[in-house]
This record gives structure tokens, sequence and C-alpha cells, in this order.
């Protein structure tokens, strides 16, 4: 949930289409779609489905699928959506899974209007179409038994035989069926079958079944029926009957596409529906199968379906995960021909990158070591003003936090013998409080039997209220705090990757799913402390804990004491850092754009990977262009030396360099995402030039894409190679940095809100933000924040 002082727009809303942005089509099914419209193919309409089975809750594979479902339903005039339950099946359906596929459905963003179909509301349909059948004499009932089947139908190198029923006549056939119907028989006495060919290629097409008997209770239909209908049968035809048009599958039915066909030819069924299947999502530590989910549940190794560790859509929710950043990730994951797995850091990016610009910064200490202030007057408390946005123009809003004598700090930022480079908190240093003042270790008290520190004693300077020192005098780090007072206690839940593996399944299929479980998953701290400002925002707020994360109240504690907080992400990605340390140089990492430009002030623990490990090299080609990076680009060494370590990074620096006439930013983006994208792997061997890194590093700095966007362009052009330019404008990421199509959003603003004009010219000029805020938002995000506040200045006083 939004915290109530989030600017920007809301997630619930999607960005409506800009129509005219959206060429040329970003996938092969888009392109295929546009073919069918310009030579009339379906009469120019667009009509899907997404068809779940509500025998589970829906995961990010899922995401994909109904993204690309609703999406092409929504970027096409008159296109339609519908949700379809897929419910032929009766065991394993239940009512409560319909119901929670409809909750995330919507809460993705997405809307069936009245289109909300039951596959199960066509039975008699389906029913009649079989008879249909039988009587073209196109099927027939099977009274062999299930292995007597397969044994029949043959292997890839043999063809099957056909069935001593298969040439029953239409007459003996439809008795049989009807009697099937009327519940004469047990389960498994006489199957439906296609009369198709029992030697063909494609082993679906041998004949394959259509009704089976079934004596079981199906959710919605009860007792009524007990033959139900196989999914090949009842997929197409319920497509038919809804008037879909492109029928979206992923590419495990392949092979049932020839079947699809066979049905609704063998039916005369005009006009037809067609099948395109594309890619399945498959994601990195984790597994996307409702089976395999279910056992996870089923076996108590998570807490349930929306336990926040599962990929599911319930459990991304409850973890704090935005549906606009699952869409953002559906979009930049793309849509392929192919199975692939997707790196888990591209979703968590787009988590962080979502998050970052709505998230209102708070101070939570999560392992908290108390700290006395010894010369700050005993039983005073005073109201510090801290913003909320703390790096963010468009945004307003802060909130007071309460300061006082003992106040608690992170266990992790006092060190009594601090390694090199360590720049919090140790005995004689100064350091700054968040919001607060400079302090400076005077003592610290310990467990005379552990020997552990449990207090640490302080001085603070008053001149440096607000965190800044009149006579200039500087710190290197800033420490978050909380005041022992006046803070709440938390249970902070510190949750991590499910699995230890990238790629589980093997491990999964092998019934080792234990074992693939990352042990460390789930920690609990039940000691944090958290500022009080946010016991008035409702379950489900998002936070960005300052230096920790981004994190969400709990939905679902209902104890109105209980604060508990999920965290959704860290704020940067120690994970790969963790997996990558051997391989790769350690430098000093500029801050994430996500941790904000004033980031640098607080605190240094990217400074602190650094500590220790050279990045100095043996090589003496290496060096050589270490030095000249250095002497004649201007490098600073640690990227220079990063650069100029290996051959093949080196010429793709410079091939870099040479079209962006900026190495300072080339090195950065080499030091930060393509070592990183391309972790380990030959350089060589990545889909991107170095003049196309080059040419991405240029159009941030000519402002024609943000930085953030430009980490997504990167991570596509990473994925599929090609031209920066191209790739930002198919992802809409190109920011309307001209005046011209600013301009008229400015001017309407500025009209509707002729109070808000006149209470600015009046001097309440922090009504800028409101400004930018709302023109940033009319631009779905994409302008450049610093441009808008440049044209918003200039027309506020133009009218003036
Ligand atoms: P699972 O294999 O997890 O049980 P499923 O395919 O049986 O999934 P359905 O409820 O039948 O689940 O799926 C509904 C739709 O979602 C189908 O059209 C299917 O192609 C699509 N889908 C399911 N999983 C993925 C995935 N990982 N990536 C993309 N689409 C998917
Ligand atoms: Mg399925």
């Amino acid at each position: 949930m939004r915290h109530p002082k989030a600017a920007g727009p809301t997630h619930e809303t999607l960005p409506v289409e800009g129509g005219a942005r959206r060429s040329p089509p970003s996938d092969f099914i888009r392109a295929l779609i546009a073919e069918d419209n310009a030579t009339g193919k379906h009469g120019g309409r667009v009509a899907t489905r997404f068809p779940p089975e509500p025998n589970g809750y829906l995961h990010i594979g899922h995401a994909k699928a109904i993204c690309l479902n609703f999406g092409i339903a929504r970027e096409h005039d008159g296109g339609t959506c519908n949700l379809r339950f897929d419910d032929t099946n009766p065991s394993s359906e239940d009512i409560k899974y319909a119901e929670a596929i409809q909750q995330d459905v919507r809460w993705l963003g997405f809307d069936w209007e009245d289109r909300l179909y039951f596959a199960s509301d066509y039975f008699e349909r389906l029913y009649e179409y079989a008879e249909q059948l039988i009587r073209e004499g196109k099927a027939y009932v099977d009274s062999l038994s299930e292995t007597e089947i397969r044994e029949y139908r043959g292997t890839v190198t043999e063809p099957g035989k056909a069935s001593p029923y298969r040439s029953r006549t239409v007459e003996e056939n439809l008795d049989l069926f009807r009697r099937m119907r009327a519940g004469e028989f047990e389960d498994g006495a006489h199957v439906l079958r296609a009369k198709i060919d029992m030697s063909a290629a494609n082993m679906l097409m041998r004949d394959p079944l259509l009704y089976r008997i079934r004596h079981a209770h199906h959710y919605r239909t009860g007792d009524h029926w007990c033959i139900y209908p196989m999914y090949d049968f009842a997929h197409c035809l319920s497509d038919a009957i809804e008037g879909i048009t492109h029928s979206l599958c992923s590419l495990e039915f392949k092979d049932n596409r020839d079947l699809y066909d066979w049905v609704l030819e063998a039916l005369h069924v005009d006009p037809r529906p067609e099948q395109t299947e594309f890619a399945r999502l498959n994601l990195e530590y984790t597994v996307l199968s409702k089976r395999h989910l279910r056992k996870l549940v089923d076996e108590g190794l998570v807490e349930g379906w929306d336990d926040p560790r599962m990929p599911t859509i319930a459990g991304l929710r409850r973890r704090g995960v935005t549906p606009s950043a699952i869409r953002r990730f559906c979009d930049l994951i793309g849509v392929a021909r192919v199975d692939s797995r997707v790196d888990i850091e591209k979703l968590e990016y787009c988590i962080r990158d979502d998050l970052n610009q709505q998230a209102p910064r708070v101070m939570c200490v999560l392992r908290p070591l108390r700290l006395v202030i010894v010369n700050y007057p005993e039983g005073q408390t005073e109201m510090l003003d801290a913003p909320y946005y703390p790096h963010d123009v468009p945004k307003e809003g802060s909130r007071q936090v309460p300061f006082s004598r003992e106040l608690y700090i992170e266990r992790d930022d006092f060190r009594e013998d601090p390694p090199r480079k360590f720049f919090r908190l140790s005995p004689g240093r100064e350091v700054r409080l968040r919001y607060a003042y400079y302090v400076t270790c005077v003592d610290v008290v310990k467990d005379p039997a552990t020997g552990e520190v449990t207090e640490v004693h302080c001085t603070y300077d008053p001149a440096t209220k607000g965190g800044d020192s009149p006579d200039g005098r500087k710190v290197k780090g800033t420490l978050h705090w909380v005041s022992r007072n006046a803070a709440l206690p938390a249970t902070v839940r510190l949750y991590d990757r499910l699995f230890g593996v990238a790629n589980p399944d093997e491990l999964v299929q092998a019934g080792e799913l234990a074992k693939a479980l990352n042990p460390q998953s789930l920690v609990t701290l039940t000691d944090s402390m958290i500022e009080p400002s946010v016991a008035a925002d409702p379950p489900g707020t998002q936070y960005q804990f300052e230096r920790q994360g981004y994190f969400v109240s709990d939905a679902t504690e209902s104890s109105p004491s209980a604060v508990v907080f999920n965290r959704t992400v860290e704020l940067r990605d120690t994970w790969s850092k963790q997996q990558t340390d051997d391989r790769q140089p350690k430098v000093r990492r500029p801050q994430r754009a996500e941790q904000g430009a004033k980031s640098a002030n607080l605190g240094d623990r990217t400074a602190e990977g650094s500590s220790g490990v050279s990045s100095k090299t043996s090589d003496p080609a290496a060096a050589g262009r270490a030095q000249r990076y250095v002497a004649e680009l201007g490098l600073p060494e640690a990227d220079a030396a990063v650069v100029a370590r290996e051959e093949a990074v080196a010429s793709l620096f410079e091939a870099a360099v040479s079209v962006s006439g900026n190495p300072r930013h080339v090195a950065n983006w080499v030091v930060n995402d393509v070592l990183r994208e391309t972790k380990g792997r030959p350089i060589g061997e990545a889909p991107f030039t170095g003049a196309e890194l080059g040419a991405l590093v240029k159009l941030v700095d000519q402002g024609s894409v943000s930085r953030n966007g430009a980490k997504l362009v990167f991570a596509e052009m990473a994925r599929m190679g090609g031209d920066p330019a191209s790739i930002a404008e198919r992802l809409g990421l190109d920011t309307p940095t001209d005046t011209g199509s600013l301009e008229p959003i400015i001017d309407k603003l500025l009209a509707e809100n002729q109070d808000k004009v006149a209470a600015f010219r009046e001097g309440r000029t922090g009504l800028l933000g409101f400004f930018v805020g709302q023109v940033m938002k009319a631009s779905e995000g994409k302008a450049d924040p610093k441009v808008v506040k440049e044209r918003v200045g200039a027309k506020l006083a133009d009218t003036r």
C-alpha cells in the first residue's frame, strides 16, 4: 500500500495508452497481430483471454501471460480480454482459488469488465459438439483400459495400432456416449476418442481422448456431470464460443496446436481462433509450477501460498512488491519464442526502482545498540523535521522525529576497533546522526561477563543541529537512529531468496525440494525499534528504511500493537556481490541510483566493501592501459584499474568512449553495469557492442533517457542486443524533454490550478513541488524532473 504521503501516480491506475508511442510492435506476437489487422484476418478484431485453471494461486509466470493478454487487448481499439476459468477437471479445482485468482488479476491492474467466463458453463454445449463429432464419424467410444490405450499408442519411432473398438458404428457410439453421461459406467470403463490417425508423427494426434468418466463433485456444476471434457477438446471450443481471435499460450502447448485446429475444423467452426505459443517465464532461484509450489505449502516448507518468499502474486503482494513493478518487469523481459531462465536481479531491479519513486524514507534500527548523549539534557525531547523524500525533487512531505538523550543506533554501526575505511562510529570518532546532530564517541560500557559493548557514550555538538556543521567540519559517516523513549518495538522479517541455487528445477524434479532451499530465506528480528511516525499508517504501507532496504508493514497482522515489517528487497544487490566477489574486482561502486543523490553522505557501506582488496594488477599491459586512462582520460584510479584489467573489456570501453565522448561516465557503466551483467563470462559473448554502450551513455548525458530508464534499456541490450535509442523508444523510456511536449501539459496544469498559482506567487514556493509532481505524473514519470522543474519555474515566473 502506498504511504498516504506518497506522491505520483497510484499503481492501481494504469497509464493511458498513448497509441502513437506504440510502434513498432515490440515482440513477435504483437507483430503477428498487427499483420492480421492489416490483412483484415479476424475482421480487424483483437480478442484474447487469460485461461487459468482454478487449482492453485497465480504466480509471476501467470503475470507474464496476464500482462501479455490484457496488455494486447488494451493496445487495440475495441480489443477485449476475457478472464476464463479453465475448470474442466473436477478433482483439484476449488472456488477459493477462483476467487483468489480474480483478486490477483485485479490487483495487477487489469479488468475483464463483464467478461468473466467458466469453461464449466459450456459443458452442455461441449457435450453437443461431442455428439456432433460422433454423428459425423469423427469420434468413437473406446473401451480399452488406460494401460492398453497407452500401449496401443505406439512410440515416437513406431506407429500406434487401432483399438478394436475403433470401428464401432455411429449408433453404437452415440448410445454408449449417452449412457456414459447418464452415469451407467464406472470411472475408466470407456472414453470418447477423436478418430484421427494412429500413425501420426505428432503423438497427440493418435486418436486423442476427448471425454472421460469421472464420478467426481465439481465445485460449480456439483454432481450434474460424471463425464468431463479433456483440455484439448474444451479449450479450443471455449475460445471459439467466446469469439477469441488470438489464443496465446505457453510453449508446452505447441504440439497441441494440431489438435486445436483439428477439432475446430472437424466441427466446421467459423470464424476460428488461432493459437500462438510464447516462451514460459522461468525465474532464477525459484520454481514456477503450481505443482511444486503446492508441495512447498503442503510440506510446510513455507507458511502458505502468500508466504512473502513465494513467487505467487499473493506472496509478492505481501512482500511489498507493487503491481507496477511486476508489470514493468513483464514489459522488460518481453515475449520470446524460446524458453529461458530470467535473471532474478531484473525483477529485483524493477521492484527497487518502483519503490524508490514512492516509498517514504523512515528510520528503523534493526539490531539496536544503546547510545547515550552525555551532554544532552536529561528528560528533554525535541522534535526534528525529517523529509520523507530527502533526495527527490518533486515529492514533498516530512514528519517530526523525536530526539532525546538516549537513542538506539544499529549495532553494526559501531566498532570498538574499526577496520580500515570503517567510517561509522568508533571511540573518538565523530559522525552525523541523520537530520539531527554530530556526535562524538567518548566512552563505551561493556557487559563484564561477555565483553560485549552494551552502550556507547557520546557528546553532541548543539551547533550542528539539522546535520550540518556551521564551521564546515565534515564527517564521513551518517547513521540512522531512533529515540529510546519514543521508538516502537517492531518485529522485522528479513526475507531472502527462497532457493539457494539459481536453477532449482533439477533438484526439485529429483524430489530434493528441501535441499534446494536457502536456509537463510527468512531471518526474524524481534527486537527492532522504529520511529513512532509509522504508528498512524495502515497495514500494508511501504517504506524505505534508511540504509536498510524497502519494507512493508505486514497487512495480515491483526493485533493493533504488533508492528511487523516484511523486507521487500534490499537497497542494493548484496547477493550477486557475494556470488561474484571472487571473480570480480572489488572497487568502490558509486551508490546505485535508487539510493538517491544524498545517500553519499549516508555512511560508507560500499566503501567498506573495497577495503583490503587491491584492484591493481600485475599484468604490465593492463597496468599501462590503466595509467593511460588515468592520465589521458581522467578516470579515477580504481575505475581505470577495473576497466583496463582485461583487454576485451578495455576495447569495449574504448569503443564506447569514442561514441559517447565521456570516459568517466562510460567507465562508470562498465564498472557498475556491464561487469555485473556479464558476471565473469567473456565480454565478447555479450550481445551488445562498445559502440552501443557508448550510444546509451550519450542518451543519458543528453537527457534523452533518464538514468533509471537507461538501466532498463541496458538490461534489454544485455539480453537481446540492439540499438539503445530504439529500445528506449520501444519501452517508452525516452523522456519527453523537448519543451514541445511538456509545454501543453504545464499550461493545462497551471490553468486548472489557478488558486495554487496565486498561492505560489504569494510566496508559497513549496508548491513548486506540487506542480512538478503533477507534470511528472502526466508524463507517466518519463519526463526528466530537472527539466520539468526548470520549465515549471519559468512558467510560474512568466505569468507573474
Ligand atoms: P503451472 O505449470 O504452474 O501449473 P499452468 O500452465 O498449469 O501452470 P494454468 O492455470 O493452466 O497454469 O495457466 C494459465 C495460463 O498461464 C496458461 O495460458 C499458461 O500458458 C500461462 N502460464 C502458466 N505459467 C506460465 C509461465 N511460467 N510463464 C508464462 N505463462 C504461463
Ligand atoms: Mg495448465
